[in-house]
């Protein structure tokens, strides 16, 4: 690994950049999923962090936060800025050392850390249902609650795989009761969750906003997932697939004295959320045009609030063959390009067909605050459209649509 980075170090980045800095794949895998092979990592390189830390089926963007896995890599999870062709300097240390000039001075002096991730999460089937702690609950055992958003972006979702339907919350008319007997029956094999929540068939280009504390079990699509930058879950299902769920995976983020304590499990649930008759009037995404003008347009993909809070928010950005436009923004962002060529700045902007293990990209970039703030050109110089996802921090876009607003308004 290189030697400690030095905030000269970071500045002349920044610098020669002009305040975007490109990024390294960052890949992750999982012991207890299946990989989708559809995020573009060449087939012979999917285990390549050795076969028993699991397949990789998860890519991260711009990512501070360290991935929460066994046995893992000291910088697993941790995006690395590449500078003159190299890996030079985790963006974690970057914003360690110059955060308020990246991520702006105002969520710096909030946060101390730039607080959200983006990812692609990209699985054979389907993961089991859990929920992610609120932060009240995260703080009992030192860390922060999750929420989460999906988007499906078509280009990667060709293939749904095996089950492209996602189980969100428990069917109005559960009791509490029904579900502590579900924990009962964790080593009988299928313990039955599943009985008592419904699936949503998943569509490439729509997404979902999901707060903490709400059960939901994941279908396969490959799916863009902006998120607070924290990786704590408790997995109520004790099966899928036909493969076990270890209890320490319900258990793993609440207190240790409440490991075997069933009501207490159960009580974390936000059981009116989870009950909740019209689910997807309240979580449901689709697309809403944010700006437009010729040969582009900008769409919101996730815009909501959790709790009355705007936590993150992300875009998508199509630009016809031959196009260009400078986009302002109000705050940093991570970016990904998933289709086409063209230029991001002064970088090369190119959506690889295959990645192979630890090669560098030019489809990755962070975007510091003032440079989104001053405007970022964009030109397609290829021959197909050019689209890039991009995902925002805390209180960035106050003017984001409402979950529902797309019923009001055309795409
Ligand atoms: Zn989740």
């Amino acid at each position: 690994m290189p030697a400690a980075v030095t905030p000269a170090a970071v500045k002349s980045a920044l610098d020669a950049g002009a305040g975007i800095l490109r990024l390294a794949p960052t890949w992750v895998p999982r012991s207890f999923l299946m990989p989708g092979r559809r995020i573009k990592l060449a087939p012979q390189d999917i285990y390549a962090f050795g076969a028993h830390r699991g397949g990789i089926d998860e890519r991260w963007f711009a990512s501070t936060t360290p991935a929460a896995n066994e046995n893992r890599t000291e910088d697993e999870g941790l995006s690395w800025v590449v500078v003159d062709g190299k890996k030079a300097f985790t963006l974690l240390d970057a914003v360690g050392l110059e955060g308020a000039s990246l991520i702006g001075k105002e969520m710096y002096d909030k946060y101390q850390r730039w607080p959200v991730y983006s990812k692609f999460f990209d699985n054979l089937g389907p993961i089991p249902h859990h929920m992610h702690q609120s932060d009240e609950q995260a703080s009992l055992v030192g860390q922060q609650g999750k929420p989460e958003s999906y988007y499906f972006p078509p280009q990667l979702n060709n293939l749904g795989n095996h089950f492209p339907y996602t189980f969100f919350g428990l069917e109005p008319g559960t009791t509490k009761q029904d579900i502590v007997r579900c924990l009962e029956r964790w080593n009988e094999g299928d313990n039955g969750i599943l009985n008592f929540s419904k699936a949503y068939r998943l569509q490439p280009g729509t997404g979902w906003l999901v707060p903490p504390c709400v059960l939901h079990a994941p279908g396969s699509l490959v799916t863009y997932e902006p998120q607070w930058g924290s990786d704590v879950f408790a997995m109520y299902q004790s099966m899928v697939e036909g493969r076990y769920v270890p209890w320490s995976l319900l258990t793993k983020d609440f207190p240790k004295e409440r490991h075997q304590d069933l009501q207490y499990l159960v009580d974390a649930l936000d059981w009116e959320g989870n009950v909740d008759p019209h689910f997807k009037d309240h979580h449901y995404l689709e697309p809403i045009v944010a700006e437009q003008g010729d040969g582009w347009v900008d769409r919101w993909i996730v815009y909501g609030k959790v709790k009355g809070k705007e936590l993150f928010s992300a875009k998508e950005l199509t630009i016809s063959p031959g196009a260009r436009c400078t986009i302002k923004d109000r705050g940093a962002y991570g970016l990904v390009a998933v289709q086409g060529c063209g230029k991001i700045g002064k970088h090369h902007l190119q959506t690889p067909a295959m990645i192979r293990f630890g090669e560098l990209t030019e489809d990755e970039y962070f975007v510091t605050e003032a440079a989104a703030r001053q405007g970022v050109t964009f030109v397609n110089t290829g021959s197909e459209p050019l689209v890039t996802l991009r995902y925002f921090g805390p209180d960035v876009n106050p003017h984001a649509p409402n979950v529902g607003d797309h019923k009001k308004t055309s795409t």
